[in-house]
């Protein structure tokens, strides 16, 4: 039985790729081993969003070799699908997967360990207009699935490589996401996350059907407890998106809705498509709507031409939104990409300080957020066990509070009523209920 090792990089729409990757191999009769053992077929999965990624996509490449200097190496995904020459070149590769045709893997590698030679299979992704069907059907863990419904994006914001890497916008069918959602109600999970590269865009392409469409019939399926969407933009949540949502109980009191800046000027040369104004509108209108509800975000800071003003601005935003929890990031050029090319770049040095600022106070904000529920009681989806000596569990209440909690029994996949005690650094320590809630 042939070997095969996997490498993931980059976001959770490559993790669900992959996963879907080992499954075609499993089918096929293919034994599944860690990175970094010896196999006979390596395949990377690689990420192209920062230069780093592509660093290090190179650098995982060559350490396949380093294991098996025999081994048959293909490296598929955003990076080949940019750079596919370069990728070529990397000593050891005999294939080159762009990031379509992944669900042809198993006949792509057997193709071209036949033919002995090196094989660049990656096409214009520009020229793909449907979506790719790579379902998977024995998820490996059983309590919250990140499930593919989109892919592409045609947004193109000046920082981002993606739209060049991923192609035009394509939704999944109804009925092929129903099916799957059915089948992991069946093996048990409890949650299921909508993911895509631009999920917000989901049903553009393929006429009537729409996001919230798409959740409602998710909702409406059996087994299924909690509903969460991965990041969106602000403009989707339309009132009349927003009011249907209120009406499923099963949505997480949780969006994560991109904001990249707090100030107008720098939205508009990052070509991001809303100003701060509608932006708090519609954290306003989420407020008003669902209790306790948690707002994440992504921000760049330094991105070209922001200035200490603009950079005020920002500041001044995310203190008035108040954020449960955001993931800041120090721009960084993408060749490729118009911003590379700005000419007021910003300094690293003044990079540091405003993430440095900033984090300080996206701090302050989610210890705040977290403090405001100690002493109450929560559902939480226990997810994976944290320590096996001390028994502990960890979980996510549905508005994304990380909870670990002691037991004895094993409450991996389980729903449970727990009380929150007390705030560490980055989770809140809980104790089980034995009341419902
Ligand atoms: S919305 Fe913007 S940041 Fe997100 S993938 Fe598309 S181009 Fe990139």
């Amino acid at each position: 039985m042939k070997r095969v090792a996997f490498y993931t990089l980059g976001c959770k729409v490559n993790q669900y790729e992959t996963e879907a990757m080992i499954e075609a191999f499993e089918t096929a009769h293919y034994q599944i081993v860690e990175y970094e053992d010896f196999a006979d077929i390596y395949i990377i999965n690689t990420c192209t969003v920062t230069n780093v990624g592509d660093k290090k996509s190179r650098q995982i490449t060559r350490r396949a070799l380093e294991i098996n200097p025999e081994a048959f190496i293909a490296v598929v995904g955003c990076y080949s699908q940019i750079a596919p020459d370069k990728v070529m070149e990397i000593p050891g590769v005999k294939l080159v997967v762009g990031t379509n045709e992944r669900a042809k893997i198993v006949e792509l590698v057997e193709q071209a360990i036949k033919k002995d030679e090196k094989t660049n299979a990656v096409a214009d992704i520009m020229q793909v207009h449907d979506f790719e069907e790579m379902s998977i059907k024995n998820y490996k863990s059983r309590t919250r699935a990140f499930m593919k419904i989109q892919e592409g994006c045609d947004q193109y914001c000046t920082y981002c490589i993606i739209p060049y890497a991923r192609g035009h916008i394509r939704s999944r069918k109804p009925e092929s996401i129903i099916n799957e959602v059915e089948l992991l109600a069946k093996n048990g999970f409890k949650e299921v996350v909508l993911t895509g590269i631009h999920v917000a865009s989901y049903g553009r392409d393929i006429g009537e059907i729409k996001l919230i469409d798409i959740i409602e019939m998710v909702h409406a399926v059996d087994g299924i407890e909690r509903i969460r969407m991965s990041s969106i933009e602000p403009n989707i949540l339309t009132e009349d998106f927003i009011d249907r949502l209120s009406r499923l109980d099963k949505i997480c009191r949780h969006f994560h809705l991109s904001l990249q800046s707090g100030c107008n000027e720098t939205l508009k040369r990052m070509n991001r498509k809303y100003t701060t104004e509608e932006y708090k509108e519609v954290v306003n209108k989420l407020r008003n709507t669902f209790n306790d509800v948690a707002i994440t975000t992504d921000l760049i800071v330094g991105f070209p031409g922001e200035t200490e003003e603009e950079f005020e601005k920002t500041k001044e935003f995310i203190n008035e939104i108040q954020f449960s929890s955001m993931h800041i990031f120090k721009y960084s050029p993408r060749e490729g990409t118009p911003a590379a090319k700005y000419k007021n770049q910003v300094e690293p040095k003044i990079k540091d300080v405003r993430s440095k600022i900033v984090s300080e106070i996206a701090a302050l904000h989610e210890q705040a957020f977290k403090e405001k529920f100690l002493g109450k009681s929560m559902k939480v989806l226990y997810e994976r066990k944290v320590d096996d000596n001390a028994n502990l569990f960890e979980g996510l209440t549905d508005n994304y509070i990380k909870i670990v909690t002691e037991s004895r029994d094993d409450i991996k996949g389980k729903i449970l009523s727990t009380k929150l005690i007390k705030h560490e650094e980055d989770y809140v320590t809980g104790i089980l209920n034995t009341e419902r809630i």
